[in-house]
């Protein structure tokens, strides 16, 4: 039997795609890469194909990343994979593969604010299976009935080199949530597509099925995906707080964070990209529906983050901003390229912090809202993709095929579900996330 990795990208459906190779051969594929299509890119969460400007033309290759290699080894089988950048046959970066899409963010970043990112993303997911248990959100009975996958999931994250922090029953059905620690850059958002992998692989080999879609019953919670950020100076010391700012953010946090809400409806395309993601978005379910910055408020949409210490230099490394208005439908790098992209915005324009809110938004007129510079988010997919495309702003920070491209794309998903009720279209969801 020969051993295969798969090397594969997560593409703009937030779907792990990619081809298998005999691990043989690893040292010519990492030069080579193997063989990718770029109309590839418009195959959606249902692998029907939209609109493709490229037909059956082209080729590219897609090389895997040492950088972003796992191997996991279960009682049964190891299971093999690395991400990798697609890029054209003479080498240079395709300008639709999702990692180069972040790197140039992040460059920006470091052009503009002059900092690196560290970033880590916070993951619900919900166990397909029935469970008999009852009343256990953040129950110790419902963590005990998984246990065993907890641990076996804690275990991968740590032989694929990331840092598990926690894992826990969280309050819906069958819905667990997975922490782990901050990485930099491009790392981070890679670190997400891995742990989405694991988590699936894991629950597989426990008899389970996982699903990262974002809301499965639309009478109760969905599955968030938090994506925490903070700020380093190139000598590795945090850049994000100032005792002296305003809730504790340095200036530098202040413009990001008032560039990501500036322009929040314009990225929520990408950052919460299906159909049935905006029946998360709403009210009083603990995710976010307004553009707004809370201070440790659950309901905004960033949120500045608790710490735990009194000495200034711990206050200064743990400080970190939360987006909340993200799910698992969304390619991480992707949705962290938008938030990166707004936020150093923020930065270019010189824009100042915003005013934290501290009450139930959706008690207020649009009026009051608008008088603030609030706004209630898109509440459909397709009036999201319309604040994108009218965004001229916001669509240049992307190579120039990218927004039509998108936008073709997430079209073709849209009618995949229109005749669709919702109890269909969340089941459509769960089985494809
Ligand atoms: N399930 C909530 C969401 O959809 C988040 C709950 C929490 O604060 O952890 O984002
Ligand atoms: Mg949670």
């Amino acid at each position: 039997m020969s051993d295969l990795i798969f090397a594969a990208t997560c593409d703009l459906a937030g779907k792990v795609r990619g081809k298998a190779f005999p691990s043989a051969q690893l040292d010519k594929r990492q030069q080579r890469g193997v063989g990718w299509t770029p109309t590839n890119v418009q195959i959606n969460c249902f692998d029907a194909i939209a609109d493709s400007p490229f037909g059956a033309l082209g080729d590219l290759l897609l090389i895997p990343d040492q950088a972003a290699s796992v191997t996991a080894e279960f009682d049964t089988h190891t299971e093999r994979f690395m991400l990798g950048d697609i890029v054209t046959l003479d080498g240079t970066p395709w300008e639709l593969c999702t990692r180069a899409l972040l790197k140039t963010a992040l460059a920006r970043l470091e052009a503009v604010g002059g900092v690196q990112l560290l970033a880590a993303f916070e993951h619900e997911f919900q166990l397909k299976g029935t469970s008999a248990l009852v009343g256990e959100g953040y129950g110790r009975g419902g963590f005990e009935e998984q246990r065993a996958l907890c641990e076996a999931l804690m275990a991968q994250v740590e032989a694929a080199g990331f840092y598990p922090d926690s894992i826990m029953k969280e309050y819906g059905a069958n819905q667990y949530e997975v922490v782990i620690g901050p990485e930099k850059g491009v790392r981070a958002a890679d670190a997400a597509v891995i742990l989405r992998e694991l988590t699936r692989s894991v629950a597989r080999a426990h008899g389970e099925a996982a699903t990262f879609t974002p809301i499965r019953d639309p009478n109760s919670v969905g599955n968030g995906v938090h994506i925490h950020m903070s700020f380093l100076h190139p000598d590795g010391t945090p850049a994000t707080y100032d005792p002296d700012g305003p809730c504790g953010m340095s200036k530098l946090t202040g413009a990001f964070v008032a560039g990501v809400l500036k322009y929040l409806d314009a990225i929520l395309a990408l950052t919460a990209p299906s159909v049935i993601s905006y029946l998360r978005l709403t009210p009083h379910r603990w995710s976010t529906a307004y553009n707004n910055l809370g201070f440790r408020d659950r309901e905004a949409s960033l949120r500045v983050c608790p710490v735990t210490s009194k000495d200034p230099s711990d206050i200064a490394s743990q400080f970190n901003i939360e987006y909340r208005a993200a799910d698992a439908a969304a390619c991480p790098h992707l949705a962290l390229a938008a938030i990166v992209h707004a936020g150093c915005q923020g930065i270019e324009d010189g824009l100042s912090a915003p005013e934290p809110t501290e009450e139930d938004l959706s008690l207020l007129s649009p009026a009051d809202l608008n008088s603030r510079g609030l706004v209630r988010l898109p509440e459909t997919l397709e009036a999201a993709l319309d604040r994108f495309m009218q965004n001229e702003t916001a669509k240049n920070w992307f190579p120039e095929p990218f927004a039509e491209i998108y936008r073709a794309h997430k079209t073709s998903e849209i009618v995949h579900v229109a005749e669709m009720d919702t109890t269909e279209r969340c089941a459509a969801y769960e089985s494809t996330y």
